[in-house]
């Protein structure tokens, strides 16, 4: 990390969770982190904060009793630990937002109105846009000299096809309740998409990312535009994830409802946090899944082995319709966590698209990956490539983009 008195303008990234925030500095132009860190457990007994700058990093435990007290110890760090704000060169402040609605297909600088819209998309996104909201607050008060912008998730996909954007729901309801598939993790599909479209010097391309987090998500994306992608109203469609279901018969609420008289929260809580890999096989983690399926005992390993297939046979299913639906594939790149760090896995993948003429190096594909590789042969017919996503770095760029 460098001081940031060498960097002419900084950003600072804010992502407000329920129950924390993580931020980082940025250099916009490099992507280079200045500093960051993270307040965990917001409003419990005991809470967490790590603040990293160059070869320091302090972590202190002790109760955070809510946002605002969080975002006045994390400044009071800046201060303390480094780097001093006020030397900071900070251009903009870029809050992350996952639902922004109809209303946002880019960034947008808050003022009250912005703030009202987010305000109102909170019923789409219950567990999400109030915790941003709390940032926002604070931060904007805290820091009332510097412009605040709302980068949102789920701008790239604004301009999806309608075709893919639209559930075959009743129209009337559907407008009345404002469904249709808003999709997630855009800055990321979007970031990702435009780092191989950089890297090969083109545009013109037909490409699948698999975004592989605790999230999950994968996007089909034509020419630099998203043309579908797996998250729908809510980030709980499409791939298994580490704790969220992804797809599954709709009936399965209306079942489970019948049967157990759970409410609609409680259903939602076995679909968003017991489910995916946690529910398959006890952990969330595919570091723990994939030991598992190694070294686990007789029926642990035959689970564990059984929620691999499920997650891999999910990602060929789609990987296949979105090959259909762009007429053909040009390059397939993974990234986040497990994209980037699992090359099991994607030996698994790719060796389930041998049909589609995808051939791994798997010398390549095992080694170390870092920064963006090609880990296909040239013989491949599609480029298969890793690609590191860094949403603090395309927020940075898109928060400066309006200041
Ligand atoms: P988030 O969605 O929280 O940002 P990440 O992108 O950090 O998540 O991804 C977290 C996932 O990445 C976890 O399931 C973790 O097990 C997985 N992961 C991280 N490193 C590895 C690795 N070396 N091999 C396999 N999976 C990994």
């Amino acid at each position: 990390m460098k001081g940031p008195h060498a960097v002419e303008q900084t950003v600072l990234v804010i992502n407000s969770g329920s129950s924390s925030i993580k931020y980082q500095l940025v250099d916009p132009t490099t992507g280079e982190a200045l500093a960051k860190g993270l307040v965990e457990r917001i409003g419990e007994s005991e809470g967490h904060i790590q603040h990293k700058y160059g070869n320091e990093v302090v972590d202190l435990n002790e109760p955070i009793g809510d946002h605002e007290a969080g975002m006045r110890e994390v400044l009071r760090l800046f201060d303390q630990v480094g780097p001093r704000l006020a030397d900071a060169h900070i251009v903009a402040v870029g809050h992350r937002v996952v639902q922004g609605g109809r209303y946002f297909d880019g960034p947008a600088l808050i003022n009250d109105q912005v703030r009202a819209l987010i305000e109102q998309l909170c019923a789409l996104a219950p567990l999400h846009n109030p915790a941003h909201l709390k940032g926002i607050d604070v931060a904007r008060e805290l820091m009332p000299d510097v412009p605040h912008v709302a980068v949102f998730d789920t701008a790239f996909f604004q301009k999806l096809p309608a075709e893919t954007a639209t559930y075959a729901l009743d129209r009337e309801v559907a407008e009345k309740y404002s469904i249709r598939r808003y999709g997630a993790h855009g800055t990321s599909h979007q970031y990702v998409s435009n780092r191989v479209s950089q890297i090969l010097g083109r545009k013109d391309l037909r490409q699948v990312v698999l975004h592989l987090g605790n999230g999950a998500s994968v996007s089909a994306i034509k020419d630099g535009a998203a043309v579908d992608t797996s998250m729908g109203l809510t980030p709980l469609e499409g791939l298994v994830m580490g704790t969220r279901t992804g797809d599954i018969d709709p009936a399965v609420v209306f079942h489970l409802q019948r049967q157990t008289g759970w409410s609609a929260d409680e259903v939602d809580t076995l679909f968003n946090k017991k489910s995916g890999l946690k529910g398959l096989t006890g952990e969330n983690d595919m570091r723990a899944v994939r030991t598992m399926s190694i070294s686990g005992e007789g029926e642990q390993r035959r689970r564990a082995r059984l929620a691999l297939d499920i997650y891999i046979t999910r990602i060929i299913k789609y990987i296949g319709a979105y090959t259909a639906e762009l007429g053909g594939l040009d390059v397939l790149t993974f990234t986040a966590g497990i994209g980037e760090n699992d090359a099991a896995l994607r030996t698994e993948v790719c060796e389930r698209l041998a049909s589609f003429g995808v051939v791994l190096d798997e010398e390549v594909n095992t080694s170390r990956i870092v920064r963006s590789t090609t880990i296909s042969t040239p013989e491949s017919s599609v480029r298969v490539m890793v690609v590191p996503t860094n949403e603090e770095y395309a927020i940075a760029q898109q928060a400066l983009s309006l200041v």
